[in-house]
């Protein structure tokens, strides 16, 4: 121990270090439970104190103003609006586009915007939320929206003047056509389009890994043609830096010039507007480039793919098909749920319960929390086949995933945090 009391830092140029909680591979390493336990990285924090500090209410705060015109480029939109959260970005994305009630927004019934946010669409906007399903098992389509939608003006019912894709649900991207044809429908019948991307940077990641000609040196502007297709096909998207990307806080809004300035007015009623944002502002413009940019989401959708993988060939099933970051595997029998919440609990990882056993992979899951979770997936098979109960849970071929499972699911795990 040297006088000053600090441990000497292995490899810091003989110097001394405080330990800090900046650096890999962090408390995220070991965690299945959800893309938003990525921690910030000493990178973003050096951005932190190199940053602008003036003020984003009056919109003097040049690190800010970048961030918002730099991603809202990115996603073929005019302009941006940094929020504390992605839900207060679709909140007032909804806010702003509906202007003369009465009227609903159609959503993906599992959808973040109708089942997650507390909500907010009535609170928040008076909308009638109207849940769509997804008749394919995998993402919705035209076809499920034009379903539940209410086009006509009989007095009885609240027009639909919203419709709100998520993308990914699940961890299952829409593809970009299918995004077309919906808002060219949507446009149509004057009915706003909002985009709740959040995860976004993952399916682009996938698209591009999934584009045999995409290599390393065009891998940026493969990523770019990939977040652009879709951002530009609707009238407002919401991203996260928070996420997968691994920034400590914020989301962004983009949209029309109109539409934004609208945004600003009713985030500033709503207690959302901030002074010196440039400490968010900064590294969730390092999260984009070291995270997203870099290819790391590829690299963490081809460990998702391996765990999937080795969950099959023990002989286990998938409850949904692995598209980008997230591997669900059937659980359906309590003496599998109990011994998988026991087991990861040993092995120290953090994992939810539930009998479609989500698994989220980020890019700072390390090699030994996939060993022990294969160790993992092993004591859940052996035990299995062990016992025959059931929790009586009925699954479709990938399992129905619906806003009344949802209150279910949070009702069982009260005080285990959020799956979001
Ligand atoms: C996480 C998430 C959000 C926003 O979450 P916040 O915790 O409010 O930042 C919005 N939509 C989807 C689909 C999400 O997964």
């Amino acid at each position: 121990m040297a006088s000053n009391g600090l441990q000497p830092a292995e490899g810091l140029n003989g110097g001394y270090a405080k330990i800090n909680n900046w650096k890999a591979p962090g408390s995220a390493a070991f965690n299945f439970k959800s893309d938003t336990t990525t921690t910030p990285t000493v990178a973003m924090l050096e951005s932190i104190t190199y940053t602008t500090l003036l003020d984003d209410v009056t919109q003097h705060d040049s690190t800010t103003n970048d961030l918002q015109t730099w991603v809202a480029g990115l996603l073929g939109q005019p302009a941006g609006l940094l929020t504390s959260s992605g839900t207060m970005g679709n909140q007032l994305a909804a806010r702003a586009h509906l202007t003369n009630p009465p009227y609903s927004v159609v959503a993906d019934e599992g959808s973040h915007i109708l089942s997650w946010e507390a909500g907010g669409i009535a609170a928040n906007s008076g909308a009638l939320p109207v849940p769509a399903k997804r008749t394919n098992g995998r993402y919705i389509t035209l076809e499920d929206i034009q379903a539940v939608a209410i086009l006509h003006d009989d007095t009885h019912y609240a027009p639909t003047k919203m419709v709100s894709i998520e993308n990914t649900v699940d961890g299952v991207g829409v593809p970009v056509a299918e995004c077309a044809r919906i808002c060219a429908w949507a446009r149509e019948h004057g009915i706003k389009t909002h985009l709740d991307g959040a995860r976004l940077w993952e399916v682009a990641a996938a698209n591009v890994a999934r584009n045999e000609n995409a290599n390393e040196h065009n891998l940026r502007a493969a990523l770019e043609k990939e977040i652009h297709a879709y951002g530009n096909l609707f009238d407002s998207v919401t991203v996260c830096f928070s996420k997968g990307l691994g920034a400590p806080i914020g989301s962004i809004l983009v949209g029309s010039e109109v539409f934004i300035k609208q945004a600003r007015h009713v985030r500033k009623s709503w207690g959302g507007g901030m002074r010196q944002t440039g400490i968010i502002a900064a590294p969730a413009r390092v999260a984009v480039e070291d995270t997203f940019f870099s290819g790391q989401l590829v690299r963490s959708h081809e460990v998702a793919k391996r765990i999937a993988k080795s969950w099959t060939d023990k002989g286990g099933k998938l409850t949904a098909p692995v598209d980008t970051n997230m591997v669900w595997i059937d659980l359906s029998s309590t003496t599998r749920q109990q011994v998988w919440l026991a087991e990861a609990e040993r092995e120290g990882l953090h994992v939810y319960g539930g009998a479609r056993g989500r698994i989220v992979v980020h890019y700072q899951i390390c090699e030994e929390a996939v060993e022990r979770l294969g160790r993992v997936f092993d004591k859940v098979i052996a035990e299995d086949r062990s016992s025959v109960v059931t929790n009586g849970v009925k699954q479709g071929e990938f399992g129905g995933y619906t806003a009344i499972q949802n209150q279910a699911k949070y009702t069982e795990r009260a005080g285990d945090g959020d799956e979001v």
